[in-house]
């Protein structure tokens, strides 16, 4: 029987710069010393960013875009490696050759001067292919042996451009027969993290933060004994640091609860990583790669006995969307209606609720689809509205969506009372609210302008 792996994901601000590439290098090169290890890269802290405005200047026309960004990755990587290569004392070679294939890409964005998702996700998909190959040779550098591996090759998603999802039926054979031999051979693979390939074999991205899905998708389908994603922070803690400088690290977390945290916007985790870890009972570590010793976050089945709340969490961007009228009551079947009509414009709803007087719906959507969710309710309740019955459409952005997550809030009452009753201490109108029957997360949104009032009040006031 084969030793089982450990995956480890580094994120872009551990691979940020040489000497945290060689400290990446050397994170793993402790771990491959206790049993075979599956690394994990994001690009370098930036870099997709900076893809990704590439394809925005391409799109205006502008014809240099493609070479400034392509001499810049080439700079940025080729000054990486030389500066690894005198740390370690060793020559680091660096392949730039792929970044013809970006030129290509940009130059016919800018040439037909239009940016379909397709390319888009190519042209993003080149800060991965480049660090991973550093990553690989700096580990070669330091004698732990090492391979670059392009996930292309054996992780495969659906179509759904900019946030694809990976068919694990498809890609977990293929994974076991890429990495597996690497392993067996004392080989550590480094795979790309955010990319994959529909089956039309187009190049498609998990979605921003996507490296941590990929690290979970891996441990899944080699039956990981954990997945351990590097990052800048001590681990989950109990609110976004930017907001909250004094939240606390959040030792261990239930599936359930990192799912509702993640979810809801806490950006250390890339929600969808949560699935395949539940699915196969792996846990998710996340520690610091700047501070190795501390014990980070321990996310698994078991979670923390205790009650109340463990963590306030806050998403931006959004727009509530509201259906009025008297006349709504009578309306068979009306969120149903709702649904499906959105969903037929591809648009996932974050929240949803509806008054028991049935007069009013509110839903509440990323702020980009605001448009197209106004046009596509207009369209399905055009008879409605001409009859009176319903009012019409409304919006109002921007808003954010603030949750209150733990476990042991089912069950223990009044904690939606004492959350309110922050809320309203700190003079923020709340818009709408729902409170998943899970009871483990109370959830309500707020004019975005008060996001990080709520969630300081919140956080000083009605943590356990
Ligand atoms: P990486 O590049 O390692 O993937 P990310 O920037 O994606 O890192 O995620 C880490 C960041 O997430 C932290 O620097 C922190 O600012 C932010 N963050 C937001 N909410 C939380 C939270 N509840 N706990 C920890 N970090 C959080
Ligand atoms: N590089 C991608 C991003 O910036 C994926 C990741 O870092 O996880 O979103
Ligand atoms: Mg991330």
């Amino acid at each position: 029987m084969p030793e089982k792996v450990s995956v480890h994901k580094f994120g872009g601000t551990s691979l940020g710069s040489a000497e945290r590439i060689v400290n990446a290098a050397q994170l793993l090169k402790d771990a491959a010393a206790q049993g075979p290890v599956v690394a994990v890269a994001s690009a370098m802290s930036g870099v997709t960013d900076r893809l990704l405005a590439a394809a925005v200047q391409a799109e205006k026309g502008h014809t240099g875009a493609a070479s400034k960004v392509a001499s810049e990755l080439q700079n940025k990587h080729f000054e990486a490696a030389a500066e690894v290569s005198r740390l370690v004392g060793k020559t680091v070679l660096f392949d730039d050759s792929i970044l013809t294939e970006l030129e290509t890409a940009l130059s016919g964005v800018s040439l037909l001067r239009e940016r379909t998702p397709r390319v888009t996700d190519l042209i993003s998909s080149f800060g991965e292919r480049l660090s991973a190959p550093l990553v690989a040779a700096t580990l070669n550098a330091m004698g732990c042996p090492a391979r670059a591996m392009d996930a292309r090759n054996f992780l495969v998603t659906d179509d759904k451009h900019g946030g694809a999802q990976c068919d694990r039926k498809k890609s977990d054979p293929k994974i076991r027969r890429a990495l597996q031999p690497l392993v067996a051979k004392g080989l550590l693979p480094v795979v790309t993290g955010f990319i994959g390939r529909n089956s039309s074999g187009e190049t498609t991205t998990l979605g921003r933060s996507g490296s941590d899905t990929t690290a979970a998708l891996l441990g899944a389908a080699m039956g990981a004994t954990e997945v351990v994603i590097w990052t800048d922070v001590d681990g989950v803690l109990s609110a976004d640091p930017r907001i909250v400088p004094d939240a606390h690290l959040l030792t261990r977390l239930s599936y359930r609860e990192a799912a509702e945290m993640t979810y809801f916007g806490a950006k250390v985790l890339h929600f969808p990583a949560v699935l395949p870890a539940i699915a196969e009972s792996i846990p998710l570590i996340i520690k610091n790669s700047f501070r190795p010793q501390i014990q980070g976050t321990t996310i698994s089945t078991e979670g923390e006995p205790g009650e109340g709340i463990r963590a306030i969490t806050s998403v931006s961007g959004l727009s509530l969307i509201s259906l009025d009228g008297k006349g709504m009551a009578g309306i068979p079947g009306i969120a149903a209606r709702v649904f499906s009509a959105i969903a037929r414009k591809g648009i996932s709803v974050i929240m949803f609720s509806q008054a028991s007087s049935e007069q009013n719906i509110a839903l509440v959507i990323p702020e980009s689809d605001q448009r197209k969710t106004i046009e596509a309710l207009d369209q399905e309740f055009r008879f409605e509205k001409l009859m009176g019955m319903i009012e019409g459409v409304k919006a109002r952005a921007p808003l954010s969506v603030v949750a209150a997550v733990g476990d042991g809030m089912r069950g223990t009452r009044g904690v939606a009372a004492k959350v309110f009753a922050a809320v309203a201490h700190a003079d923020v109108n709340v818009e709408v609210i729902a409170q998943g029957s899970s009871e483990c997360n109370i959830s309500f949104g707020i004019d975005a302008k008060d996001c990080a009032a709520a969630v300081k009040a919140l956080h000083a006031t009605v943590m356990k």
